[in-house]
């Protein structure tokens, strides 16, 4: 057998996923859901699409979806991609703009599906160091390189970077795509597609799967110079398979337009944030200050491992990441206000 295994498959390091138990019954906070159902509208739009048209071919250039958000956003349909979550548009970026001889930089701290994608492509990356206190210092990535990735919110820290550091890094690397990682920006942070216009080598990705209580309909998005843009759509027209499903692209335009219960569903989440931030601080643990749907926190006294297991056996599951820095920390993801506090109660009968 092993003669099918090429050198490059053997050393790929494929992404570990966050589990999804199939038992009811448990409270899940372990991989960044929305608590909330989507809007009833996308429910709605789901089924209409459901019906006779689902014998016919989706749209391939998705428009009425891109038409949406270029609306939404105030940008031309020109500038706005959509893909099959953001994980799929990462990957379709990374293909069209990261190929270079220099290296890709991201953060030593930061979404475990970067590094993967790079293993896969053959893209060289460096990473470039957290400070002390878990914060993206954009001066360091003022250095020779191919492209530049990061969350913003970083995951899993949480930690925001302000707009005005983005741009003084857009500034400063004018000639290479910077990707702005928008996974969790509606929980806290003003977007970096207010800069699309002035800066052509930004690309600010973004996905309905938090915010908009999408995750299991798969839908991202990319927004950036048409040029940007079209490199994308020439990536994904060179495969056959990259197009959104009729019902995909009929409930996320829906979700766009259901602006007032985007909104609830977010304020809601915030307000949990900071309740459940709050109870913890009184138990004990650190929490890092966070701008996204969950927390990164440690506990001076027990380890980290020991208490997700010590959750797990109270139904309740939370994230624990192979990461060097951050393993003595669990990621919570921030549920209703009745889970987290059941959470809280769960961690009086442990501590
Ligand atoms: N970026 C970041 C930083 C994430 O945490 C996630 C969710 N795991 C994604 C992108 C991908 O999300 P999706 O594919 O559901 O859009």
């Amino acid at each position: 057998m092993s003669r099918f295994w090429s050198n490059t498959v053997k050393t790929l390091q494929p992404y570990v996923p966050g589990e999804q138990p199939r038992i009811s019954g448990l409270i899940k906070l372990n991989t960044n859901e929305n608590p909330y159902p989507p809007s009833p509208a996308v429910h709605a739009a789901i089924a209409a699409a459901n019906d006779a048209a689902l014998r016919l071919y989706p749209d391939s250039q998705a428009s009425a979806l891109r038409e949406g958000i270029a609306r939404y956003y105030h940008l031309t349909p020109a500038q706005v991609f959509v893909g099959n979550g953001s994980d799929e548009v990462l990957g379709l970026a990374f293909l069209a703009l990261l190929k270079h001889e220099a290296p890709l930089l991201f953060p030593d701290v930061s979404y475990s599906f970067y590094p993967v994608y790079c293993g896969l492509y053959g893209i060289a990356y460096r990473t470039v160091a957290l400070t002390a206190d878990f914060r993206i210092a954009v001066d360091d990535y003022r250095q020779p390189c191919g492209a530049i990735i990061f969350p913003n919110p970083n995951a899993p820290t949480g930690g925001l970077l302000p707009l005005a550091e983005i741009e003084d890094l857009l500034q400063a690397q004018p000639d290479v795509p910077v990707v702005i990682d928008e996974a969790y920006i509606d929980f806290g942070g003003d977007s970096a597609v207010a800069l699309i216009d002035r800066y052509p080598n930004l690309l600010v990705v973004q996905t309905l799967s938090k915010s908009r209580s999408l995750a299991g309909l798969r839908v991202g998005l990319a927004l950036g110079h048409p040029q940007l843009i079209e490199a994308l759509e020439r990536v994904k027209n060179s495969f056959n398979s990259y197009v959104l499903d009729r019902p995909a692209q009929a409930g996320a335009l829906a979700a766009f337009e259901d602006d007032a219960y985007f909104r609830q569903c977010r304020d809601a989440v915030i307000n949990s944030r900071e309740r459940l931030n709050a109870g913890l601080r009184e138990r004990g643990f650190s929490v890092l200050p966070s701008a996204a749907n969950f927390v990164l926190v440690t506990h001076s006294q027990y380890d980290a491992v020991w208490l997700a297991a010590k959750l797990r056996e109270r139904a309740i599951v939370v994230r624990h990441l192979a990461q060097p820095r951050i393993a003595q920390y669990l990621r919570i993801s921030i549920g209703t206000g009745v889970e987290c506090d059941a959470l809280l109660q769960a961690l009086d009968t442990i501590l």
